[in-house]
C-alpha cells in the first residue's frame, strides 16, 4: 500500500488540518522555520502539485513556489491555459530544510500525514509530483525522475492519475532541453485533466 492508497484521513476538514500543521513541532525543521508553508490554491482543485519543501522565499512568505522555481511553475501552469488559482500546490515537507538541503527521511515521515490528508481532502483527479522527492514518496519507488517522467500512474485507488515531472529548479538548471521535457509533461497533464472531466 502506498501513501496514495492510504484510506483514513486523520483530519476531517481543511481548517483542522491547517491549524495543526501550522503549529507542528514533530521534527527538527520546526526550530529553523520562519513559518509553516502549508499549501496554496483551490482546495477543491482537480489538479494538485506536490513539490519537495519550501526554500528561503517560501519560508519568508509562507507560500509554496514563490521564488524562481515558482515563477517557472506558474508559467508552466499558464502554458496549459490555467492559473495558480485553479490548482492546489503543496510540498512533501512543510518547513524549510536549513540551507536548502534535501529533507531527511525522518522529516519526510513526520510530515507525511499532512500531505496524505491534503490529498484525501482535495480528492484531485490528477496529481503532479515535481521532482524526485515527491515522486519517490508518492509512488513508493526508488526509481529516479528521469525514468518516471512523461508517464502516467494510477493513484488513490484508481480515482486519480499521478504524473511525475521534473522539479522546476532542475528545469532552471537544465535550460532548453529540460524546459521542453517539462512542457511536454504539462501537455500530458492537460490531457489527463480533460479525460477525467469527460
Ligand atoms: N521548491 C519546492 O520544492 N517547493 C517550494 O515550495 C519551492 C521550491
Amino acid at each position: 500500500m502506498t501513501l496514495l492508497d492510504d484510506p483514513a484521513p486523520t483530519w476531517s476538514s481543511w481548517d483542522e488540518l491547517e491549524r495543526d500543521a501550522l503549529v507542528c513541532t514533530k521534527c527538527a525543521l520546526a526550530a529553523g522555520r520562519t513559518q509553516v508553508v502549508f499549501g496554496v490554491g483551490d482546495q477543491d482543485a482537480d489538479l494538485v502539485f506536490v513539490g519537495e519543501g519550501p526554500g528561503a522565499e517560501e519560508d519568508r512568505q509562507g507560500v509554496p513556489f514563490v521564488g524562481r522555481s515558482g515563477s517557472l511553475l506558474t508559467r508552466l501552469i499558464e502554458g496549459i491555459g490555467m492559473t495558480r488559482d485553479d490548482v492546489y500546490i503543496c510540498n512533501v515537507v512543510k518547513c524549510r530544510p536549513p540551507g536548502n538541503r534535501d529533507p531527511l527521511p525522518g522529516e519526510i515521515t513526520s510530515c507525511r500525514p499532512y500531505l496524505e490528508a491534503q490529498l484525501e481532502l482535495a480528492e484531485p483527479t490528477v496529481i503532479v509530483t515535481l521532482g524526485n522527492f515527491a515522486t519517490k514518496l508518492l509512488l513508493d519507488t526508488k526509481e529516479g525522475i528521469t525514468r518516471l517522467r512523461g508517464r502516467e500512474f494510477p493513484a488513490r485507488s484508481g480515482t486519480a492519475v499521478l504524473l511525475p515531472t521534473l522539479h522546476p529548479a532542475a528545469v532552471l538548471r537544465g535550460g532548453g532541453p529540460t524546459l521542453a521535457q517539462a512542457r511536454a509533461d504539462f501537455v500530458l497533464v492537460k490531457r489527463a485533466l480533460t479525460r477525467a472531466r469527460s
